[in-house]
């Protein structure tokens, strides 16, 4: 199949079998019209190996080889709908930084609603894969590195938002740090084994984080290096 027709899918990867899962979502509570429109737009069976693409669209985590997922539908938007509602004081959410690319999908999802997103992942072959992905599918407002994430990066902050999609057992300072005043950084904070509070941190200079869980969810561990 050529790239063309794979992106725009045919039967369990079609657009209609994603706008059944966005019905899912709506009932699932997820209301911004924009973010559920984003994820009519991306294609996730693009983002899970061939052999999986048939259950991309149910509303759960698959494996995207080295161990890692890709989340489920539901967390992810989930996740953007909190990032693109962070806005206070009519600061709009141009910039978002994100610490775990894995497939690319979260990344994707978000460029469609924001103006830039640069993403961080420590596992070379997934690094490189989203990568491509992205310039397959013409996302050009995703810049993606592959690094150790636990220092974000710097020299493109201060972010409106960072995005953190592994779990989080203290979140690393550096990342706080780049979140401009007022910003808000996303991730599942709490032990790597068994499940971790989603939680919002409204960053203020010069003061603690506000914290706000949100929810339950299960990710994947925060790790320390490249491999
Ligand atoms: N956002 C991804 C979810 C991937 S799972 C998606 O949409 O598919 C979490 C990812 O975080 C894994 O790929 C893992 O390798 C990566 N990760 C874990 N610790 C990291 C770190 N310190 N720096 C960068 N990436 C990290």
């Amino acid at each position: 199949m050529n790239m063309e027709a794979r992106i725009r899918g045919i039967g369990m990867t079609s657009h209609r079998t994603r706008l059944r899962l966005v019905d899912r979502l709506r009932r699932g509570g997820i209301s911004d019209e924009s973010v559920l429109q984003a994820m009519v737009d991306v294609p996730r069976h693009c983002f899970v190996d061939e052999a999986m693409a048939t259950r991309a669209y149910e509303d759960c985590s698959l494996p995207i080889g080295e161990g890692q997922t890709i989340s489920q539908p539901y967390v992810v938007a989930l996740m953007t709908e909190l990032v693109v509602n962070s806005s206070m004081h009519g600061q709009p959410v141009e910039r978002v930084l994100e610490i775990g690319t894995g497939s690319g999908y979260q990344a994707a999802v978000l460029s469609k609603l924001v103006d830039h997103v640069y993403t961080l992942e420590r596992i070379r072959s997934l690094s490189h894969r989203a990568g491509s992905l992205f310039r397959q599918l013409e996302l050009r407002n995703i810049k993606s590195r592959y690094v150790d994430g636990v220092d974000g990066w710097a020299e493109e902050g201060p972010f409106d938002a960072v995005i953190v999609t592994a779990a989080m057992e203290s979140v690393p300072p550096a990342l706080l740090a780049q979140v401009r005043h007022g910003g808000v950084l996303v991730g599942p904070v709490g032990p790597q084994r068994g499940s971790q509070q989603l939680a919002v941190m409204r960053c203020r200079d010069d003061k603690p984080p506000q914290i706000q869980n949100v929810e339950d969810v299960k990710f994947v561990p925060f790790l320390s290096g490249r491999c």
